[in-house]
């Protein structure tokens, strides 16, 4: 796809899903941080559930540094790979209290250097809670919705960013985060893509080679 297109594509769906946004709650860098690593296998859905409890109580890395652990472990449960999670949530926050007085850091090295935080974590604290893009966040939805469209043929997520930002000029950062995933929960769902109803299909590689 040329750089027209793609243009073309991301004004389309900026269209189409105009009311599309971060859907993890949070109050601070802090509080999203911990919301994204609860995230990884899970849906933001569920991660909603949890932490408003959580929360109410324990909102600061000193909070979190110094909660019991199995006591952690039983709050985020169902989150799933709760013991992993907690054991990373807690030495984040230690790490934040003693290394950061306590503050989110601003960069992906600094980010990514912290036990759970991944590129995708990084990229989306970068984003939501300092409003600083430095890529694209690629979770299920946009690594499918990439991959049939024709944007990229890879399947490793770090590959599939490296070929959007390639593709997309840093400007649509911000957009790309969040209506590739809108378009992916709402019309290109995993098992029964919307292609009948698809504003995109004249560009989506999987569609006009299935005509
Ligand atoms: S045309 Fe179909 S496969 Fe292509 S992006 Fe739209 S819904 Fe997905």
């Amino acid at each position: 796809m040329n750089q027209k297109d793609t243009i073309k594509l991301i004004e389309i769906l900026k269209q189409t899903h105009s009311d599309a946004k971060c859907s993890l709650d949070f109050n601070t860098p802090f509080e999203l941080l911990i919301a994204v690593i609860l995230s990884a296998q899970c849906t933001d859905e569920r991660v909603n559930k949890v932490t408003p409890a959580i929360f109410a109580h324990y909102h600061t890395p000193e909070d979190f540094a110094n909660m019991d652990l199995a006591l952690l472990e039983n709050l985020i449960h169902s989150c799933g790979f709760y013991k992993n999670k907690a054991k990373n949530i807690k030495a984040t926050a230690q790490i934040l209290v003693n290394q950061y007085h306590s503050e989110v850091p601003h960069t992906m090295e600094e980010l990514m250097s912290l036990p759970g935080v991944g590129r995708k974590t990084a990229n989306v604290v970068m984003l939501e809670a300092f409003n600083e893009p430095q890529g694209v966040a690629v979770d299920t939805h946009c690594r499918r919705i990439s991959n049939r469209i024709g944007l990229s043929d890879k399947k490793e997520p770090e590959k599939i960013e490296q070929d959007l930002l390639k593709l997309f000029p840093k400007q649509y950062y911000y957009d790309l985060n969040h209506i590739l995933i809108w378009h992916g929960r709402k019309i290109c769902t995993a098992r029964n893509p919307n292609c009948e109803n698809c504003p995109i299909s004249t560009y989506c590689k999987a569609f006009q080679s299935a005509k």
